[in-house]
């Protein structure tokens, strides 16, 4: 099965449904995973106020059902999940209510530190920003433990930043590849950036053996929030996952 695990619609900062939908078909694929952001509690950086799928869920479920009647590709009903540590008991809580078909968790902020943005880094040292790195890490090895999700989204983010590249080391790598070969939680290979800025997947494919040496898979996501970069990004990241002879996880495998 050819599935794109990772995409936005107009449910959070994405493209309309539809539109989606024909750019998956024109891709070739036969499922696509519907993962608007989801923040369930409110945070310092205002991306609750920005993001409400906690409110609007249920009507993107009935779009979606609607939807699935008229087309052959299969639709996921799914989340990109912000994962605040603090908010664990919460996110649980919330996950359980909505039953969502599998989440994908990410991070985009630890403490007061922004991984969406160069703003907070410029000017800044190389200690403080590899303190931030290694804070972001940290919240990654939290994530996968938490067992709270199905997929670890952009495992590498701060990679994606200017001032934050170069900040990731193999040890990060090591460890975040140790901690989720012992959880349910698998990584994708994510093309949020991969034709701009980074010009390469996350995590950085120089850094896939330690994933590779504990037999740990990816799914694959294009991370679209129009659909350009879905026809542009799919046939990248298979190319991608050819070349490095990597035989990709299907939606299937998170199901299971
Ligand atoms: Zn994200
Ligand atoms: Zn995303």
């Amino acid at each position: 099965m050819r599935a794109d695990v990772h995409t936005h619609t107009t449910f959070s900062d994405g493209s309309e449904l539809s539109a989606m939908i024909g750019a998956a078909s024109d891709a070739g694929l036969d499922a696509l995973g519907l993962t608007d952001h989801c923040i369930v509690t409110d945070d310092a950086f205002g991306r609750r106020a920005q993001y409400d799928l906690v409110e609007t869920y249920e009507r993107r479920r009935e779009v979606i059902e609607a939807t699935r009647e008229r087309v052959d590709l299969t639709l996921y009903d799914a989340a990109e999940v912000c994962y605040v540590e603090s908010e664990t008991d919460a996110t649980e809580a919330f996950l359980e209510t909505a039953g969502f078909d599998y989440t994908i968790g990410s991070v985009h902020f630890a403490d007061a530190y922004d991984y969406t943005s160069d703003v907070p880094y410029v000017g800044e040292s190389d200690e403080f920003r590899r303190a931030a790195v290694e804070r972001y890490y940290d919240a990654v090895v939290g994530l996968v433990e938490s067992e709270l999700f199905d997929v670890l989204g952009h495992l590498d983010l701060p990679e994606r930043l200017e001032t934050l590249r170069g900040h990731s080391h193999r040890e990060d790598y090591e460890r975040v590849a140790a901690a989720l070969a012992d959880s349910r939680t698998v990584p994708e290979l994510n093309a949020g950036r991969i034709n701009r800025t980074l010009g390469r997947p996350h995590p950085d494919p120089s850094m896939f053996d330690p994933f590779d040496d504990r037999g740990v898979g990816f799914v694959l996501g294009s991370d679209s929030h129009r659909p350009d970069e879905l026809t542009d990004r799919v046939p990248v990241l298979r190319e991608l996952v050819a070349e490095a002879d990597i035989e990709p996880l299907g939606i299937d495998d998170l199901l299971g």
